[in-house]
């Protein structure tokens, strides 16, 4: 396998990576309080790739008293429709920075730079557009009243739809941008405010979001951006006791730690945690498209996402076939950097990640499991895994419980269609699913028993603005998108007149 790194950068992004990274804070680029900065690096390669101004308490105190003086400032006056039209501004102008910020997430994160450009960019600013449509959109109820002590008196009682105020906003690194734009939109249509947190191994895409924020016009301090560590940064965000509502999104342990660091004052917590998603092929599926599908269930962003189909049950009389299958998509995944245009899958965002999943591997094989394809880290620089399809699993092995969040595939046959729901049920998370079949009474029976926040019928990794996403059990709290996550960013104020 050649693991090309293209020395040809985009001559914008590399006067961006050039230089120490400031961060956003009321409508100021600024440098830690600290002075500190911290190295993020180009996973193909392993090299320091940028320097990003490392902020700390002191940094999200004063994001916080910004945040907070905009959410009382002209934010909170500007009508709807102006804050939608800010939003499609910026929606816009993502749209005109695609190839910027395609280089900067694949050479932050380490996915190809055509995914990026095909998928993260467009999903971001659709997602913007979405939201800013929502903005005009909400609305209270004028609620009809019986009151049985006050008999006789009328009442005029109706509902405001308010922003919860400042927001707290801890984000992955997985898609940057996207979880960016996931976090943003809905507390920007609400009218809230917003201190953003990106992950620590790839804040670049975030800083640059912030400058085109600073362009179409936001106010200042309604966004600010404060890079750094997530037990420092992070915690003092998921702590601060003016912060009103945190969101994060990342693993399931790091969510616990900031429920407890939520209780201080109360704050409102959204969380969207980890995964460990079943994909059910039936042998009534049609396999040409079942099998590819499969394939691209775990390996889409190598693994790295939180949906991913990491459990594959496949009904008996079919499981060599789509094994062999799923391992042949495997073989033919073309790895290497992310900006090589002909590369499918690139590097783990981290020599943490690589650990993780190669430790899991480890695992698996002590455990009996054996690899049909992959196994392995591959390369000897960079942080890169092969595509690998595991079979001999059983539930109870490390490799099917637990999240390993890589290109890391666990086969398993069964019997029949009773058999497969408590299976596919038994574990800790329920943030997706997946069923294949032709028989859609079968499909829709598997959809309402399976417990997961996203079913998928005869596909996989669909994602819309519009559709909700979050999980059940311990796969997180509340959900992002669709018009269910307005509820997340809004409270209800019931108001009551006594009229005549
Ligand atoms: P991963 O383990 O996949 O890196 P994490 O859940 O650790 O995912 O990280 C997701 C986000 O949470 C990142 O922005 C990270 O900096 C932040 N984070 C990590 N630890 C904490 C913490 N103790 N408090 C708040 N945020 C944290």
């Amino acid at each position: 396998m050649g693991i090309a790194v293209s020395p040809e950068i985009h001559p914008q992004v590399a006067e961006f990576i050039d230089k120490p990274r400031p961060m956003l804070i009321n409508g100021k680029w600024v440098q830690a309080a600290s002075g500190k900065t911290f190295p993020t690096y180009n996973p193909a390669t392993g090299e320091v790739l940028a320097k990003i101004a490392e902020g700390d308490r002191e940094d999200i105190e004063r994001a916080v008293r910004a945040a907070s003086k905009a959410f009382e400032g002209p934010w909170s006056r500007m009508t709807a429709s102006e804050r939608g039209r800010l939003m499609w501004k910026l929606a816009d102008l993502i749209d005109a920075h695609n190839e910027e910020f395609g280089y900067l997430e694949s050479l932050d994160n380490g996915k190809p730079l055509t995914i990026a450009k095909a998928a993260d960019v467009p999903l971001a600013s659709e997602l913007f557009r979405y939201m800013a449509g929502w903005a005009t959109k909400l609305e209270g109820n004028t609620i009809p009243l019986s009151v049985p002590y006050t008999p006789g008196a009328q009442y005029l009682a109706y509902t405001l739809r308010e922003p919860v105020g400042v927001v707290g906003q801890i984000i992955p690194w997985n898609f940057p941008l996207l979880m960016a734009a996931w976090k943003l939109g809905p507390a920007l249509a609400t009218g809230c405010t917003v201190v953003l947190k990106p992950a620590e191994q790839t804040p670049l895409s975030a800083l640059r979001l912030g400058e085109l924020i600073c362009e179409a016009g936001f106010s200042d301090g309604v966004v600010n951006i404060v890079t750094g560590y997530g037990e420092t940064a992070g915690a003092a965000l998921a702590a601060h006791p003016d912060v009103d509502k945190v969101a994060f999104t990342g693993s399931t342990e790091v969510g616990k730690l900031i429920v407890h660091a939520a209780a201080g004052n109360l704050k409102k917590v959204t969380l969207e945690l980890g995964g460990k998603s079943p994909n059910v092929v039936f042998k009534d599926a049609d396999l040409e498209v079942a099998i590819p599908g499969s394939a691209s269930a775990i390996f889409f962003n190598h693994g790295q996402c939180c949906c991913a189909g990491s459990r594959l049950y496949v009904e008996k009389s079919i499981y060599d076939q789509v094994v062999e299958g799923v391992a042949a998509q495997a073989k033919k995944i073309r790895v290497g950097s992310g900006l090589d245009p002909k590369t499918q899958m690139g590097p783990l965002v981290s020599t943490e990640q690589l650990d993780r999943v190669c430790g899991y591997l480890e695992a698996g094989f002590a455990e009996g499991a054996k690899a049909v394809v992959g196994g392995h880290k591959a390369g000897d620089r960079g942080y890169f895994v092969e595509p690998t399809v595991l079979v001999d699993t059983t539930e109870n092995m490390k490799v099917v419980k637990e999240e390993i969040f890589g290109p890391v595939v666990a086969a398993m046959p069964f019997s029949d269609p009773e058999e497969i729901i408590p299976r596919a049920n038994d574990s800790t998370y329920g943030l997706a699913a997946a069923v294949w079949t032709k028989d859609i009474d079968k499909a829709h029976r598997m959809a309402a028993q399976l417990r997961a926040g996203t079913v998928w019928i005869n596909c996989y990794n669909i994602f819309d603005a519009a559709l909700p996403f979050g999980g059940y059990k311990q796969s997180g709290w509340g959900r992002e998108m669709g018009h269910d996550v307005l509820n997340n960013y809004t409270q209800t104020k019931a108001v009551c007149a006594r009229i005549g």
